[in-house]
């Protein structure tokens, strides 16, 4: 199956040239290249939070033998540059696909699952002594269009209820008053959990809790081939060789399909852009009335996701892309520019420093997928977060390490939510094609 974009966002021999590369502070020490042929219990192929979450668990709480294999530094994929937002949502079904698939019930125990992973992200800083740098408390859902505060007084009181976290929704003028005011923000709805961070600096502390903890970490060691030798996995690198009795595929986005033929053809890796301006001033803050540090995403369906960073830095987000080439990723900074300068008009003049991007990563079922490969035992994966993975990473990654050391069952404390085995998006190939009509789609549904 060829690639479904151009190679360029697979180099991972340097970060990407994120605000948060730039202002984390040293790199992690003691994640030298594998050399050599290794062996261990447990090898998880990606150092993102799934793939250190997972390790980490696996060699603190249980005490097995963990080697970590990454393609680049700790956190080079979507974990060390992303929002930074900690919510409890990792599924594109929303609250009523996901009651229709999965009833109350499960969907109830989704949604405690992610209260639990912000809890875990919390945990981890303070247990691991995590710097990094948390910000707000809740999240902030802002009305674009007027249209789009219909309902959600009723949408606020079915999620709370089922969820057991107030939600309160705002006018345009209590917006104004507690967060920002802006032409495109109409009122809002605030839910009390989730907060902000510093990815890199939450990628890099866990990175250095996994080494701490014994975990071997081998960065710049992507996974080139994987051979089975007597009921064994080995997966070899540049430098080395590592056999291992398991397996966990932590790839998320930055999965290739040519990984292990389970996997191939189930995931959709979505672009997602991230502009950052240069530090503002009080006066500047004060011309959109900006008073809040809460993450905070708009109601359209093709999101936009935006905060106030420590040191007063403006961070603006979103998708739409689906091109990678150094042509279509200039258009596309372009555009980004444009909406931010039109969503805050009197920010028009603030420079913008910074632009990257990544992959978050969908899946045919639009819910993430968390267990063992039905016909591949010993061959365990976490992923598919939909765009909300800091969270639910930590968490998936914690849940793999309990699912194979652990020994309660996983129906009595995991969502069947995420449980369903990963499936095959028909044809393949026509997955950009399909994220293309998706977006198409969503575009003229935003604009009412
Ligand atoms: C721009 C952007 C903004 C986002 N904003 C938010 C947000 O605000 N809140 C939120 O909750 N989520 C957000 N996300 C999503 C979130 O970052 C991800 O869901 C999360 O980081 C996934 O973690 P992970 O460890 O599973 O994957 P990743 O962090 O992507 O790690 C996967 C790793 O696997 C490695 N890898 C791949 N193939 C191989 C191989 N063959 N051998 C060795 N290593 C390999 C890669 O190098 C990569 O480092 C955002 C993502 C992006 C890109």
């Amino acid at each position: 199956m060829s690639e479904l974009y151009h190679p360029s966002i697979y180099r991972a021999e340097n970060h990407v040239e994120s605000y948060w590369a730039e202002s984390a502070g040293p790199e992690v020490e003691g994640a030298a290249p594998l050399s050599g042929d290794q062996r261990c219990e447990v090898a998880v192929i990606g150092g993102g939070y799934t793939g250190m979450s997972a390790a980490l668990h696996l060699a603190r709480d249980y005490g097995v033998d963990v080697r970590i294999l990454e393609a680049g530094a700790p956190g080079w994929g979507a974990s060390g540059r992303n929002g930074g937002f900690v919510g409890p949502d990792s599924s594109k079904l929303g609250l009523e696909g996901l009651i229709d698939q999965f009833g109350v019930e499960g969907t109830r125990a989704y949604y405690r699952n992610g209260l639990e992973a912000i809890e875990l992200v919390r945990a981890l800083g303070r247990d691991e002594g995590i710097d990094y740098d948390a910000q707000g408390e809740g999240e902030l859902g802002v009305a674009h269009l007027p249209s789009r505060m219909d309902g959600m007084a009723d949408w606020a009181k079915t999620w709370s209820s089922m969820i057991g976290v107030p939600v309160e929704v705002w006018s345009r003028g209590e917006l104004a008053e507690r967060g920002y005011h802006a032409p495109q923000a109409f009122g809002a709805y605030y839910t009390h959990c989730g907060f902000a961070l510093h990815p890199m600096k939450y990628a890099r502390g866990l990175a250095r809790a996994c080494i701490a903890r014994g975990v071997g970490f081998h960065g710049h060691s992507e996974v080139l081939r994987w051979e089975r030798t007597g009921g064994k996995h080995r997966l070899v690198t540049a430098g080395g060789s590592v056999t291992a009795d398991k397996v966990i595929v932590a790839t998320n986005g930055f999965t290739r399909d040519r990984l292990h033929p389970g996997i191939a053809g189930t995931l959709l890796p979505a672009l997602s852009n991230i502009i950052v301006t240069r530090p503002m001033s009080e006066d500047e803050l004060a011309a959109h009335g900006w008073k809040t540090e809460c993450p905070i995403w708009d109601t359209r369906n093709l999101l936009f996701y935006f905060r106030m960073l420590k040191g007063n830095r403006f961070l603006l987000g979103a998708r739409a892309a689906t091109r990678n080439t150094p042509e279509a990723t200039e258009t596309y900074r372009r555009w980004l520019i444009e909406q931010f300068q039109a969503m805050w008009p009197q920010w028009r003049h603030v420079d913008i420093t910074h632009f990257w991007r990544g992959f978050v990563c969908l899946s045919a079922a639009r819910v993430p997928h968390v267990g063992e490969l039905p016909d591949d035992p010993g061959v365990w994966h976490a992923f598919a977060y939909h765009g909300g993975g800091v969270a639910w990473a930590t968490f998936s990654g914690r849940a793999v390490a309990r699912m194979i050391a652990g020994n309660e069952p996983a129906e009595n404390w995991l969502s069947p939510v995420v449980r369903t085995p990963p499936r095959k998006f028909p044809l393949p190939w026509l997955r950009l094609w399909y994220l293309r009509s998706a977006y198409l789609w969503y575009a003229i549904k935003d604009r009412r």
